[in-house]
């Protein structure tokens, strides 16, 4: 077995094979340098701590234990469904039973920023993590402001850290309010206000009308009426997109991600994808790709209930996190386009739940400040009951007592 890509997708499928008592031979191949590791504290907790270093999901020797070969930063660069056979950038190549594809998604970059620019960064992985935290260290040494292009998560995760870090930040959105792929207006309209609470100047609905380039470096960037914002350094957090290259070249079915079944199985049955790039099919026939560590642990789950011969589709409940500054969102569910909404204030200053509904079930709830309640939604959206909206909102109602 061939697992491609270093993640949290490949590090969660090396366990469950582990637990699960597979004892064939697996390779992990990554295009990093290091062991898979924990990816969401690149934008928090590790950006703020000179001293915090990479937290790996397990350690060279556990691997070793478990019989996986480790192979990194060396990227496979073809695969050859016929012979079934992959071939790594070193030359090597390694044949394959079953192939997975890991491979998560790279940062969205813009064609009107050449790459190489030395003060335009992207966030993604801990080379990315180390570098712009060792710029931001200098940064506040020199006074220097930051500028994050994109009001996305890690956006605004990286500008509340920067704001702790004490640097002046300023975000800049083209659309109409933050978060706008992902969560309610209700809640982004509480995330605004947050950020600026924090002291972060916060631009939405921005026209950009080009960037000023000079010496390798970007200088400032031209603004709706003609105004040029300068810039020290800046950081793209407008999202990513899905490593599909692989399975392009080797004529898998793509479409904004790998296209898998339920069980993962991409067009080739040989091949599964998991994680960040896979497009999955929901037991209720919508297609879906999710960028979250939930979405490449469960899928882990299923993906080696399919590779050791099951046949059990993926139906997990999708959640989510965020740590911007002292707040803590939490996401159970997906929002719908259409629903009713009914907030639960939550037993501490700004804290909450959004309760999403349609017809009276619950299909989405967003807290702020609020593990017990995000925990008590996601039993509750399983369960699939109609719920009271009146007990719903009320704090004095126990949540648990409505799964009764
Ligand atoms: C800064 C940051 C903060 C985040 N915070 C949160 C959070 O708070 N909560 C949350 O739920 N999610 C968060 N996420 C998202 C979460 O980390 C991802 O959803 C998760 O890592 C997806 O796992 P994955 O294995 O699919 O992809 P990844 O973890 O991205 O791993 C993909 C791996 O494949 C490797 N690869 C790609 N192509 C090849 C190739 N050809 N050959 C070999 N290797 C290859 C890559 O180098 C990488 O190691 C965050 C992401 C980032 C970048």
């Amino acid at each position: 077995m061939v697992i491609v890509g270093g993640g949290h997708a490949a590090a969660a499928l090396c366990s469950a094979l582990a637990q699960a008592g597979h004892g064939g031979r697996v390779h992990l191949v990554s295009a990093e340098n290091e062991l898979p590791y924990q990816r969401p504290p690149l934008s928090k907790g590790f950006l703020k701590q000179p001293d915090e270093a990479i937290a790996p999901h397990k350690s060279a020797a556990w691997y070793g234990e478990q019989g996986i070969q480790t192979r990194l930063g060396d990227p496979v660069v073809a695969i050859e469904r016929a012979t079934q056979r992959v071939r790594l950038r070193s030359g090597s190549d390694l044949a394959y039973q079953q192939l997975v594809l890991a491979t998560g998604t790279r940062a969205r970059t813009l064609e009107a920023l050449p790459p190489g620019l030395r003060n335009v960064h992207v966030l993604r992985d801990a080379v990315d993590a180390r570098r712009l935290r060792t710029r931001l260290g200098e940064m506040g040494a020199a006074g220097q402001r930051l500028t994050v292009l994109g009001g996305g998560f890690i956006g605004l995760e990286l500008a509340a850290s920067a704001r702790q870090l004490g640097l002046e930040v300023r975000v800049l959105e083209v659309a109409p309010r933050l978060l706008g792929r992902s969560v309610s207006a209700r809640l982004a309209e509480h995330v605004l206000s947050h950020h600026r609470g924090m002291g972060t100047e916060i631009q939405i609905g921005v026209r950009i009308g080009g960037y000023d380039i000079q010496d390798d470096r970007l200088v400032s960037i031209q603004v709706d009426d003609n105004s040029h914002l300068p810039v020290d350094e800046l950081v793209l957090g407008i999202g990513a997109v899905p490593a599909t290259d692989l399975a392009d070249v080797c004529g898998l079915a793509t479409d904004n991600g790998v296209l898998v079944d339920g069980c993962l199985r991409t067009s080739d049955p040989h091949i599964l994808a998991i994680g960040d790039c896979a497009a999955f099919l929901t037991p209720d026939g919508a297609r879906l790709r999710l960028e979250s560590v939930q979405n490449a642990n469960d899928h882990a789950l299923t993906a080696a209930t399919t590779l050791l011969g099951g046949e059990e589709p993926y139906r997990a409940l999708p959640w989510f996190w965020s740590e911007q500054g002292p707040v803590r969102l939490q996401m159970a569910g997906l929002l719908p386009r259409s629903c009713d909404t009914t907030l639960r204030p939550g037993a501490k200053a700004n804290s909450f739940t959004l309760f999403h509904l349609d017809g009276g079930k619950l299909l989405c709830a967003e807290s702020v400040n609020a593990p017990l309640d995000h925990m008590m939604s996601r039993k509750l959206i399983a369960s699939g009951i109609s719920v009271d909206t009146a007990l719903l909102g009320d704090p004095a109602v126990p949540l648990k007592s409505l799964l009764l």
